[in-house]
């Protein structure tokens, strides 16, 4: 009967009704939307919701008397109350509105970092990180001193924790990870490499950037016990411009703020200004009301098709196009890990990932190709870049064989 029930719920040509853009065309072509590792897809109730916001209740919160302030109000912290029930927070004092994941981890480095990492201590990040995982520790270690240590990839894709275990030292202050990669789609075991950091010394602050992972699976940030848990609305069929920072409360009350102006402050005179408590101490300015809203909306709707079905029907889209692609002469895939999202990452040989590119475009068909902002891992592989196929629920094996034609016609021409 449950077999019956979550088949009937994921019914992926009634799903795809929810998503308008998936019924226009590009370059004449059925859209077939591949890249939704670089963002997702938005449903019909969240840019229902972003209009209906704007339509019947836009407002500046937190400072209005009247209605519609009020309900604006409530919604943006009804958007807080869900992301905490979403990801297991213990409280919303540990859910702070950024612009995305890029801008929380910067929040960490800025407010956590400058107050607690100082020369000669270390970081702990991962040759498989985002840009953003990457840069804003760079700029911490040259502003302290610090050292910045880098778990190496295997040929598969996959963190050597027996060098993680290596790295870990006395001076480790911070180990940031992707939970799993944009590139890769490599699954890492985050719960065991915060295991070991708290193991080694556990005042370690362990940052998780699940930019690629909320929208996949089942996140409990309290059974993980990550410090941080960084991620992005747009990723997971919500708007843009909005994104997480879950933070265990008793380290954001310690943390100083990162920006400041209104309403982040207490009290304020000439003399000196009180900050507000958590989370308003770190959500300078008026916030993304619009952003909360839509961010809300889509949290409902993955909730409404379920974490479990989502991901069953992203495996088999994944085991379908790998099967394929393997056939493919002279195609590499990059990133065989045991545990992997639906991300597929390849090379043809002598073929350059931006062309192949250009020509599924033309098709209809898109993908991401190039450096996908992981250079380093690039590096790692000896590679100029890959051509990413990343799948959502709403994508579907038809597309997939439709990719595969085009795919297969590309590198005829391009060879
Ligand atoms: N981390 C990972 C693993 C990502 O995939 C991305 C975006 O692709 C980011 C961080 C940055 O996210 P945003 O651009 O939404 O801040």
């Amino acid at each position: 009967m449950q077999e019956i029930l979550e088949k009937k719920i994921f019914d992926v040509d009634e799903i795809r009704k929810d998503f308008p853009i998936l019924e226009t065309l590009s370059n004449g072509r059925p859209l077939i939307y591949f890249d939704n590792a670089a963002t997702s897809q938005k449903p019909n109730s969240v840019i229902n919701a972003l209009s209906d916001y704007y339509r019947n209740y836009n407002a500046n919160i937190h400072r209005g008397v009247y209605s519609i302030s009020i309900k604006a109000s409530e919604a943006y912290e009804n958007a807080k109350n869900k992301i905490k029930e979403f990801i297991n927070a213990s409280s919303e004092r540990e859910i702070i509105f950024t612009r995305g994941t890029t801008e929380a981890i910067n929040l960490i480095t800025y407010s956590y970092g400058l107050e607690n990492i100082h020369e000669g201590d270390e970081i702990i990040i991962s040759e498989m990180e985002h840009h953003a995982n990457i840069v804003p520790w760079q700029v911490l270690c040259q502003k302290k001193k610090a050292v910045l240590k880098v778990i190496p990839v295997n040929n598969n894709g996959e963190l050597v924790i027996e060098e993680y275990q290596n790295l870990l030292s006395k001076r480790t202050r911070i180990v940031s990870l992707c939970h799993i990669s944009n590139t890769l789609g490599t699954i890492n075991p985050v719960k065991e490499i915060i295991k070991l950091a708290k193991l080694n010394n556990p005042e370690t602050a362990v940052i998780i950037d699940g930019a690629q992972a909320i929208q996949h699976m089942p996140v409990d940030v309290m059974e993980l016990g990550a410090d941080f848990y960084v991620f992005s609305s747009h990723k997971m069929y919500g708007p843009m411009g909005i994104g997480v920072l879950y933070g265990k409360a008793e380290l954001l009350e310690k943390m100083p703020p990162y920006q400041t102006g209104g309403d982040m402050i207490s009290r304020v005179s000439f003399n000196g200004t009180s900050y507000n408590d958590i989370p308003m101490k770190f959500e300078a300015g008026t916030p993304n009301v619009e952003g909360a809203v839509g961010m809300k909306a889509a949290i409902d709707y993955i909730e409404s098709i379920g974490l479990k079905n989502i991901s069953t029907a992203e495996n088999e889209l994944l085991a379908y196009a790998s099967e394929k692609l393997n056939e493919i002469e002279g195609l590499s895939v990059i990133g065989n890990a045991k545990n992997k999202a639906s991300v597929i990452s390849f090379t043809v040989n002598g073929l350059n990932a931006f062309d192949i590119g250009v020509m599924l475009d033309g098709s209809g068909v898109a993908v991401r190709t190039g450096l996908h902002c992981t250079e380093p891992l690039m590096d790692r592989f000896k590679i100029a870049g890959t051509v990413r196929a990343s799948f959502a629920f709403y994508n579907t094996k038809d597309e997939i064989d439709v990719f595969i034609i085009a795919l297969k016609k590309a590198i005829e021409i391009l060879s």
